[in-house]
C-alpha cells in the first residue's frame, strides 16, 4: 500500500508503549506515524546564535551565551538551598542558578572552564540570571554539532509531561521516528511543480520542519508543507467539482421566455446595475450547459441579490421547471415572499411560502400543488428540505445566506429531482478571497460588487456612553423628519441573563426619553413567541412605531426603507461582520442614513480596531479581510464548517499567496488532465485516493 508505514499506530514508535500512546491519542489527537510527523513545532529556539551578556535584556527569550565560570557557591538552607555560579564573558557578568541536582552541579560544573549556557534569562537584584541552564563545555572547533541549530518546541500537555513527553520528550520521539521512516517516505507532489515553485522535496521538508539547520531551510520547509496542504485541499475540492460535472447532468435552461421578458419590461421597477446584469448573464450561461450549476453569489447588503434570484427563478419557470428559495429564518422567508410577490403578479407566476409554521391543512394543499406543478416558485425555510416536500419538476434552488446551511443540506436539495437542480447560493456576508477559495472552492463565484445608483453611503459614528444624550437628541431629530430608528442590543448566549437585564434597562430609559403617545416603540427579541415578534415587526414595517428595539433577530433580511438610523448598543461586543450586517439594515431608502456605534469607554485593542474599521469604511469585502486578520478563519464561518479549515500549518489570513499558487496549479492540472492520467500525475491520483478513501477515479467514467 501507498506509504503504509505512515499508517502505523503510534504505540509502535520506539519508546511509546500502550499507555503513552493512549495519552498521545487523547491529548493531542495523534494516532499514527503520519499524525506524529505532522505534529509540527509551534516555535523554534535559535541555537545558531550566541549572545553576549551585555545584550541580554528584559525581553530576552531562550538564548545561549559563551562564557567562563568564575565562581561557584552553595547558599541558603534547606528549601532555599541553591548553587549560584558567576558566569563571565568579555562584556560582563551574570549568574547561573541551580535549585536541584546540586550534587551533579558540584561534581560536573568546573570553575575556570568555558561553557555554553542555554536558557531564559530573568532579572533578580539587578543581575540577569538563568536558572537551570543547559550547560555544555565550550569547544571552539566543534561549531556544527547537533544542538547548534534551531531547536523545535512542541505543544505538549500536563498529562503528557507526566509521561515524560514534554517538548523535549516529543522531540526525541519525533527524531527517532524520522530516522526510521524518512527513507520510506514518498514524494507526493510532481517534480515539475516542485521545480516551478522551488519547493524542497518531501523528505527534506519533513526533516527541516522538525530540525532545521537554519532559518532559510526552515522557511523553505514551511512553504513546501503549506503548499502541499493547500494544494491537496484544492485538489479535492476541484476534483469533486469535476466528478459532479461529469456524473450529474444538469437540466438545461435553453431559452429566455415570456416570464423573464415580461418581468423585465413590465414589472421590474428599476434599471439593473451592471453588476446585476453581469451575474444574471453568468447564471444564464451556466444553466444552459447541461451541467449542474453550483454558483455562489456574493453581494453586500443592499446590492440587489433578490432581483437576481427572482430573474433566475423566472428563467427556470420559462423552461418548464419549478424553483425554490430557501432562507435561514422564518422572518427572512416572509420578507422574501413579501418582496417577491410585490414585484410580480399572480398571472405572471404562482408563488407560495412554506415554513415550519405553515398549518397542516395549508401544507397538504401546498404539497399537492407542488407535485402537480401548480406552484412555480416556492419560498421557505428549512421546511423545504423535508422529504415530504416533493416537486413536479424542480430545476433551480436558491439558498439565501449560505453560511448557515451545511454541505449536507445542500446535498439534500439535490435529491429533489432525478437530475439535480441548479444551485444558486446567495450570501450577504462578503467572504475574504482565501476563505471563499477554501470553503466554497468547489463552487463558481459571482460578485455583485456595485450598489444601485443613487445610494448615499451610510455615515457611521462611534459614541461613548457619556455621549448618550447626544445620541437620543439625534434620534429625536431624525424621527421628527419622519424617519425610523433601530436600536440593537447584544444577546449572547453565554451572558444571556445579564444581556436581558441590559435590554430591559435600555427599554426603560427609552420609554422615558421617548414617551407615548408621541412615540411608539416596537420590541423584538429572540425569547419572544413568534406571533408577538411578527406583530411587533409589522408595526414597525407599517410605520406605526418609530423605534424598533431588537436583539440580533433583525440581523438579516428585514427591509424597511424608511428606517435611517441604526444604533448598536455595546457595539464592541459584536463581531465585525455582524456589525456590518446590522448596519446594512439602513441605507435602503433615498435618505441619508446613519449608524451609531455605542460603546463603553473600556475597549480592547481588537474592539477598538473593529469600531474604527466600521467608521472608516462601508466596503464589506474590506471589512471581511480585517475580520479574518483579527479572528482567524474558524470564527468567521462558525464551527459547522471548520473541518475544511482545520489546517495544520497554513494560515488563510497570512498565506494568501501560497493558496493562490496552489489553486492555480490545480486548475491548470485539471485543464489538461481531468482524470489525472498523465504519468507525472500518478502520485497525485494515489495520494488523492488515500485522502478520499474509496472515492475512485473509475467512477468518473
Ligand atoms: P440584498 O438582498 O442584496 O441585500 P435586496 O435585493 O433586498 O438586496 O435589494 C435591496 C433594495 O434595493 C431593495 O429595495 C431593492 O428593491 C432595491 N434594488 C435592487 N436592485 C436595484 C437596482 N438595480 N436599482 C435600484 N434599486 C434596486
Ligand atoms: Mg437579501
Amino acid at each position: 500500500m501507498f506509504n503504509s508505514i505512515l499508517d502505523t499506530p503510534v504505540e509502535f514508535i520506539k519508546g511509546v508503549g500502550p499507555s503513552r500512546a493512549d495519552v498521545l491519542k487523547k491529548d493531542l489527537g495523534l494516532f499514527t506515524y503520519r499524525d506524529m510527523l505532522s505534529h509540527y513545532p509551534f516555535r523554534y529556539i535559535d541555537r545558531t546564535k550566541y549572545y553576549k551578556i551585555n545584550q541580554i535584556n528584559l525581553d530576552s527569550q531562550y538564548i545561549q551565551i559563551i562564557g567562563r565560570i568564575v565562581s561557584k557557591t552553595l547558599v541558603g538552607e534547606k528549601r532555599t538551598k541553591r548553587i549560584i555560579a558567576v558566569f563571565k564573558d568579555e562584556t560582563g557578568l551574570m549568574e547561573l542558578v541551580w535549585f536541584q541536582s546540586l550534587k551533579w552541579v558540584e561534581e560536573n560544573i568546573m570553575v575556570g572552564a568555558a561553557y555554553v549556557a542555554f536558557g531564559k534569562p530573568a532579572l533578580f537584584n539587578n543581575t540577569f540570571s538563568i536558572s537551570h541552564p543547559e550547560m555544555e563545555l565550550y569547544q571552539s572547533k566543534v561549531a556544527g554539532r547537533g544542538n547548534q541549530t534551531l531547536q523545535p518546541v512542541y505543544n505538549s500537555t500536563e498529562k503528557l509531561k507526566k509521561f515524560n513527553l514534554d517538548s523535549k520528550g516529543l522531540q526525541r520521539l519525533i527524531a527517532g521516528l524520522l530516522d526510521q521512516v524518512i527513507p520510506q517516505t514518498d514524494e507526493n507532489l510532481p517534480a515539475y511543480i516542485l521545480k516551478k515553485y522551488q519547493l524542497p522535496d518531501k523528505r527534506t521538508a519533513l526533516l527541516n520542519i522538525h530540525f532545521p539547520k537554519n532559518q532559510t531551510d526552515l522557511n523553505a520547509a514551511e512553504r513546501r508543507l503549506k503548499f502541499e496542504e493547500l494544494f491537496y485541499i484544492q485538489l479535492q475540492l476541484l476534483h469533486n467539482k469535476q466528478l459532479r460535472q461529469l456524473k450529474f447532468k444538469g437540466v438545461s435552461f435553453d431559452k429566455v421566455g415570456e416570464k423573464v421578458n415580461r418581468f423585465y419590461s413590465e414589472f421590474l421597477p428599476f434599471e439593473l446595475t451592471n453588476a446585476q446584469k453581469r451575474v444574471i448573464k453568468e447564471i444564464r450561461i451556466d444553466t444552459q450547459r447541461g451541467i449542474q450549476m453550483n454558483r455562489l453569489v456574493q453581494g453586500d447588503v443592499g446590492s440587489g441579490k433578490t432581483a437576481v434570484a427572482l430573474m433566475s427563478m423566472l428563467l427556470a419557470n420559462d423552461n418548464g421547471y419549478q424553483a425554490c428559495m430557501m432562507a435561514p429564518t422564518e422572518i427572512l422567508a416572509r420578507q422574501h415572499y413579501a418582496s417577491i410577490t410585490d414585484l410580480v403578479s399572480d398571472d405572471l407566476v404562482r408563488v407560495a411560502i412554506l415554513t415550519g409554521n405553515t398549518k397542516k391543512k395549508e401544507r397538504t394543499i401546498l404539497h399537492q400543488q407542488l407535485e402537480n406543478g401548480e406552484i412555480d416558485i416556492l419560498i421557505g425555510t428549512h421546511a423545504l428540505i423535508e422529504d415530504k416536500v416533493q416537486f413536479k419538476n424542480l430545476g433551480l434552488v436558491v439558498i439565501d445566506e449560505q453560511h448557515r446551511f451545511g454541505v449536507e443540506q445542500r446535498a439534500k436539495l439535490w435529491r429533489k429531482n432525478v437530475i439535480p437542480p441548479h444551485i444558486l447560493v446567495m450570501t450577504a456576508t462578503p467572504i475574504p478571497r482565501t476563505l471563499a477559495m477554501t470553503l466554497y472552492g468547489d463552487l463558481d463565484v459571482s460578485q455583485i460588487d456595485e450598489l444601485p445608483a443613487g445610494r448615499k453611503p451610510i455615515e457611521t459614528r462611534h459614541l461613548f456612553e457619556g455621549q448618550r444624550l447626544r445620541m437620543f437628541g439625534f434620534m429625536k431629530q431624525e424621527i421628527a423628519k419622519g424617519r425610523q430608528v433601530y436600536i440593537v442590543y447584544p444577546l449572547i448566549k453565554e451572558s444571556e441573563k445579564l444581556d436581558l437585564l441590559h435590554l430591559e434597562a435600555g427599554i426603560e430609559q427609552l420609554s422615558y426619553q421617548f414617551p407615548r403617545p408621541d412615540y411608539q416603540i416596537s420590541i423584538v427579541h429572540g425569547k419572544m413567541p413568534n406571533a408577538d415578534k411578527q406583530f411587533e415587526m409589522q408595526q414597525f414595517i407599517d410605520g406605526k412605531s418609530q423605534i424598533m428595539v431588537a436583539t440580533t433577530v433583525i440581523e438579516v433580511g428585514v427591509n424597511v426603507p424608511n428606517a435611517s438610523v441604526m444604533v448598536i448598543e455595546n457595539a464592541e461586543r459584536f463581531g465585525l461582520s455582524q456589525l456590518h450586517q446590522l448596519r446594512g439594515r439602513v441605507g435602503r431608502g433615498a435618505e441619508q442614513s446613519f449608524c451609531i456605534l455605542m460603546s463603553s469607554n473600556k475597549l480592547s485593542k481588537e474592539g477598538k480596531i473593529r469600531l474604527e474599521t466600521m467608521v472608516r469604511t462601508n466596503n464589506g469585502f474590506e471589512i471581511s479581510e480585517i475580520d479574518l486578520q483579527l479572528r482567524g478563519p474558524g470564527d468567521i464561518t462558525g464551527t459547522q464548517q471548520s473541518g475544511v479549515l482545520d489546517l495544520k500549518l497554513a494560515d488563510l489570513a497570512k498565506d494568501q499567496a501560497i493558496l493562490s499558487e496552489a489553486r492555480n496549479t490545480v486548475i491548470s492540472i485539471f485543464e489538461t488532465d481531468v482524470k489525472l492520467e498523465k504519468p507525472e500525475h500518478a502520485i497525485l491520483k494515489a495520494h488523492l485516493q488515500r485522502l478520499e478513501r474509496g472515492i475512485s477515479f473509475d467512477k468518473i467514467s
